[in-house]
């Protein structure tokens, strides 16, 4: 599998690496997510990504360290090929229509291939936002120039547990690991982004939002008894390893069957891909139906 990321790597060697080439989920990698602790931790992400990431533009391996500077928007989109491959593009769910006095069950139905991505607008590294008078405020008007880089997997890794505790704190925290300029100051240092007003925050965040490749998170969906729509928000890491994790006893179950039919070892099982594992389980079933039916 291969394509190009929305975003891309910013290598050591100053250039943008876009393309990749993926290896599908092995019976190892499927075994890992199943076993891992906290379903879909950024970490977990990091982990799965340079597994299976082989190629990234020139560089090979793509180590754990690379995977976690990707970029948000990437990293979903990975994911998402990722599962498309394991389990193909078709969505299927059902959830209950939330408009007060409708409550009637909707299935729910979507290509991946569907989901929408935007690409990044500016191809850079770092990024300047001129602040507006108004948020700049009392300060040193020589400060209104604020350089940053996007936010990437090293963020999520570090602040996903105080985001979970408090969402402002972890949002500081993030334009101090994010903001590599302010003014004539280089880096800036903690005390001058703790001093930015809320409207230069927010407006330095809205310029992040702008300008970081997307994919989206929602998906629109119309309730068929009441004709209304609605948005369903698409966790795109839980909802990639609640796939994965639902399916732990299977695979233990399918290593079993082929080990004990084929006497192959359990390594050599795990390093097939899902669809090969699942090729052989077929194969099989119809050898022992026809086995069944003969005897
Ligand atoms: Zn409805």
């Amino acid at each position: 599998m291969d394509g190009v990321l929305p975003g891309g790597y910013w290598g050591v060697d100053g250039r943008l690496h876009r393309d990749f080439e993926l290896a599908a989920l092995t019976g190892r990698d499927e075994e890992l997510m199943a076993r891992a602790d906290g379903v879909g931790s950024a970490a977990l992400v990091t982990e799965v990504l340079s597994r299976c990431v082989q190629r990234l533009g020139g560089i090979s391996p793509v180590t754990p360290e690379v995977a976690r500077e990707l970029l948000v928007a990437d990293r979903h989109f990975l994911l998402l090929r990722l599962r498309s491959a394991a389990f193909g593009d078709q969505v299927r769910a059902s959830l209950l229509c939330p408009w007060p006095g409708c409550g009637e069950r909707v299935s729910l139905e979507f290509s991946l291939a569907d989901v929408p991505v935007v690409e990044a607008s500016q191809r850079s590294f770092l990024h300047t936002v001129t602040l507006s008078s108004e948020a700049l405020g009392e300060s040193d008007p020589v400060s209104a120039d604020v350089t940053f880089r996007l936010p990437n997997g090293s963020d999520q890794e570090e602040l996903s547990e105080l985001l979970a505790l408090n969402e402002a704190e972890a949002l500081t925290r993030l334009l101090s690991r994010c903001i590599r300029r302010i003014g004539p100051y280089e880096p800036p240092g903690e005390q001058r982004i703790a001093d930015l007003s809320p409207r230069a925050r927010s407006e330095i965040e809205e310029c992040m939002e702008q300008l970081a490749p997307k994919v989206e998170q929602t998906v629109e969906v119309t309730c068929a008894a009441c004709t209304r729509t609605f948005l369903v928000p698409l966790d795109i890491q839980r909802f990639f390893f609640g796939d994965l994790r639902t399916d732990a006893s299977l695979l233990y179950r399918e290593v079993h069957h082929l080990a004990f039919h084929y006497h192959w070892s359990e390594r050599e099982i795990m390093e097939m891909t899902r669809d090969k594992r699942r090729t052989y389980i077929n194969v099989l079933t119809d050898v022992l139906e026809v086995q069944n039916c003969g005897a």
